[in-house]
């Protein structure tokens, strides 16, 4: 079953706004087994929005099609798909008693042209709009069937949650299950995890294994087919992690702060923070996870000497022998952030985020500094290229991935 999804409307076009319509449906299509062939955009005109149709009507045995079924002079999608399939227009009297209904509830006059929004194609089938004014439709044209829907998501996604794909299962010949997993993994590169799984990516075929690289980290999607999807990836999985586990966080839209906090959770602990360069990068994140106030105690933001000195209570010793971007001095401000907040656990940041050197060191060198409350503290030493603002963002996130190991092992 080949399908393709057309986005109507300019705002997409101009960047306005993102696709996600596009987006959503793809990733619910999959779990129907439907493969999803084309995106498109297409602006607000009449001629190539019946051009895309009359192109993807040729190619694809389903169309998703979303916006432009609304009130206005813009709104082109139902009089182009008027035109190529050569259905007429007709006033759907449920959708009008819809649309009348709406407008009254909202105690709002209602135009004329929001009688437009009742116009379907005489021969599809109406798809009612529970969310708003403008109904879907469904149309078959040639061998290819076109599904109309809103583009407000909402909107969108309530029709095909609870018409479309209901639909779909009853009168297609739909594949068995899809199912897949993205694992997420912090602290090796994306070549030494495509290294260490060689031999599964090359024979790969069910589950289908694909790496990502993010922004510090970096995943594999693994996409299993069939009757037993949920076996075949699960298997897979437990071989993945046999080799590559101790970099593995967590699945699917996890972040690795969220994998903190999740630990922190689990040991009832609470950490916080004393930060330098990273100016509050790494508590901004923790706190603005829901459910912070559990695991986060706070932090404090020190980034001259004198900061150092007087709010943290660094020895001016220490950064007169050693200078503040040193071990000592991230070891003593994990120690004295870990007492002052009577915390489980604290981490440090200093270094030199650049663009110039600072204390004769180089921009890019950093210290994180990890201290629990019954331990020694504990220093690690990096460098990190890039602008300033790369240099502080892969501070932070180093800093979560030692976080998180460390937690690991005293759990
Ligand atoms: P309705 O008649 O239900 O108001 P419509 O079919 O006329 O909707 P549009 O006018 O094209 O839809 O879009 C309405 C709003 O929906 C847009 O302003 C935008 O916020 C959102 N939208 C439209 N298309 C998309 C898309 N492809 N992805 C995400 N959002 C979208």
């Amino acid at each position: 079953m080949k399908s393709e999804i057309i986005g109507v409307g300019t705002e997409l076009l101009l960047g306005q706004i993102a696709n996600t319509n596009a987006q959503w449906i793809s990733k619910e299509l999959a779990h129907y087994g439907i493969s999803v062939y084309f995106h498109s955009a297409v602006g607000d005109n009449i001629d190539r929005v019946e051009k895309t149709f009359e192109q993807a009507a040729d190619r694809s045995d389903i169309v998703f099609v979303t916006g432009g079924l609304g009130p206005t002079e813009d709104d082109l999608t139902r009089d182009a798909a008027s035109r190529l399939f050569q259905a007429e227009l007709i006033e759907d009297i449920q959708s009008l008693a819809n649309i009348e209904g709406y407008f009254a509830k909202n105690n709002r006059r209602m135009t004329e042209n929001n009688r437009k929004q009742a116009l379907v194609l005489n021969g599809g089938r109406v798809l009612a709009n529970e969310e708003g004014m403008a109904p879907g439709q469904l149309y078959h044209y040639k061998d290819t069937l076109f599904v109309f829907l809103p583009g407000v998501p909402s909107e969108m996604k309530r029709l095909m949650t609870e018409q479309v794909f209901p639909y779909l299962v009853h009168n297609y010949q739909l594949e068995s299950e899809i199912k897949s997993e993205m694992l997420r993994f912090i602290g090796i590169g994306e070549s030494q995890l495509e290294h260490d799984l060689q031999d599964l990516i090359s024979s790969q075929s069910n589950p289908t294994i694909a790496p990502l690289a993010g922004e510090g980290d970096v995943a594999i999607r693994l996409t299993a087919s069939g009757a037993n999807a949920a076996e075949l990836l699960a298997s897979l999985k437990t071989e993945i992690l046999e080799r590559v586990g101790a970099h593995y966080f967590g699945s699917d839209s996890i972040t690795i702060e969220e994998a903190v906090q999740d630990i922190l959770v689990q040991k009832g602990l609470k950490a916080g923070a004393a930060e330098s360069l990273t100016g509050g990068k790494f508590i901004e994140k923790l706190i603005s996870l829901k459910g912070a106030s559990a695991v986060c105690e706070g932090g404090f933001v020190v980034y001259t000497p004198d900061a150092k000195k007087s709010i943290l209570q660094v020895p001016a010793d220490i950064i007169d022998s050693y200078g503040t971007v040193s071990e000592q001095c991230a070891a003593k401000m994990a120690e004295n952030a870990q007492k002052l907040l009577n915390i489980d656990i604290a981490i440090s940041f200093t270094g030199v985020a650049g663009p110039t050197e600072s204390e004769g060191h180089q921009p890019g060198l950093v210290y994180i500094g990890l201290k629990a409350k019954d331990a020694p503290a504990s220093v690690s030493r990096y460098y990190f290229d890039g602008s300033r603002d790369k240099i502080r963002g892969r501070a932070v996130v180093k800093g979560y991935e030692l976080l998180f190991h460390y937690l690991k092992k005293i759990i």
